[in-house]
């Protein structure tokens, strides 16, 4: 095949996208916090602000407050935004519109794309959090590399976003990707999808708080970590888990033996559930972000049970890495999508 520009005709130029002075926003809900922010044309970060909200039993309040914060982020910049983005910490059925599953849930029956573009007074474009999430690694994070990755937003639940020959794929109906309600040998614990023996029924945020707090009797010893260039805590190797212990600006150091046990046998239970997808789709990596991806154990174990429990050739070819944009991945994706949507 030829190269750009050395067939018949006009001379070819290589053209180089430039931001315009068009704004976009982004919008992440997680399970507990909201991240909205702006950014420039081409879907850079311009300006953000973090809410801590439980977006399951308040839906409507964090619908409320992601307008409000994109309003008082673009107030003084102009008009419309050239394109909106929201992330969902649920799925959205993409034939009927509706949030339709088993997992109850304040998003359960909703509508968000109307409900949101309805609060915002433009239209909204709608996807997964993780699916944004693996959108973001694949443009300016650990996806660069990878044509062909799973990333995996292990928080409260877990969820996956697939990238397919450098392309997201979502499923046929835009449900894709739920790897977390996928049973686990030998598990039994019961999941809020109603069954029992999930990943993420094994593997979460609360179910790691709750052992470490038996593993220890009273907080772990703290000290405060370098602030992020955004005003909040770098997210890093044993990074606090939901804040169980501390003040928002202190970070826990997990690093006695008993936590690294537990992160490495979480882990451990994660990559043999990441396993039968690694067999399936042949990913060159499994990119692992939410809160639970920034702990060297938890990514240590992981990549000893994928070595484990995938066909032997297939686990050689897997790497299992961490988020490069930490709980950022997410909000990254969805400014880094709404700036390709306004090209269209
Ligand atoms: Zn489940």
């Amino acid at each position: 095949m030829n190269e750009p520009g050395s067939g018949p005709g006009r001379p070819g130029a290589t053209l180089t996208a430039v931001a315009t002075g068009e704004l976009v926003a982004a919008i992440d809900f997680g399970s507990t916090h909201i991240n909205v922010a702006i950014g420039d044309a081409l879907g850079r970060l311009v300006a953000q602000e973090h809410v801590e909200i439980d977006t399951h039993a308040l839906t409507e309040e964090a619908m409320d407050a992601a307008a409000q914060g994109i309003a008082s982020l673009k107030s003084g910049c102009g008009e419309q935004l050239a394109a909106i983005v929201a992330g969902i910490p649920v799925h959205l059925n993409r034939r009927s519109g509706i949030v339709d599953s088993t997992i109850q849930s304040g998003w359960l029956g909703r509508v968000p794309q109307s409900e949101l573009s309805r609060r915002l007074g433009q239209s909204v474009h709608i996807e997964n959090d993780a699916v944004l999430g693996a959108y973001g690694e694949l443009i300016v994070g650990a996806g660069r590399a990878h044509r062909d990755f799973c990333y995996v937003k292990v928080a409260h639940g877990i969820g996956a976003g697939l990238v397919v020959g450098g392309r997201l794929y979502r499923g046929g109906l835009g449900l894709g990707g739920q790897v977390g309600h996928s049973r686990v040998p030998g598990r039994s614990e019961l999941c809020r999808c109603g069954r029992r023996g999930c990943l993420e029924a094994a593997v979460c945020v609360p179910v790691i708080q709750a052992q470490l707090a038996v593993a220890h009797a009273s907080p772990p010893a703290t000290r405060t970590e370098e602030v992020g260039r955004l005003g909040r805590p770098v997210w890093s190797t044993g990074r606090p888990l939901a804040g169980q212990w501390i003040s928002a600006d202190e970070i826990p150091v997990l690093d006695d033996a008993a936590s690294k046990h537990i992160l490495a046998a979480a882990g451990s239970t994660l990559g043999e559930g990441l396993a039968p997808v690694c067999n399936l789709l042949n990913p060159t990596a499994l990119i692992l972000g939410g809160d639970l991806g920034g702990s060297a154990d938890f990514i240590a174990g992981t990549a000893a049970a994928v070595e484990r429990y995938s066909q032997p050739g297939i686990a050689a070819t897997v790497e299992v890495l961490s988020a490069e944009l930490g709980e950022l991945a997410e909000l990254t994706g969805g400014l880094r999508l709404a700036g390709r949507l306004a090209l269209k």
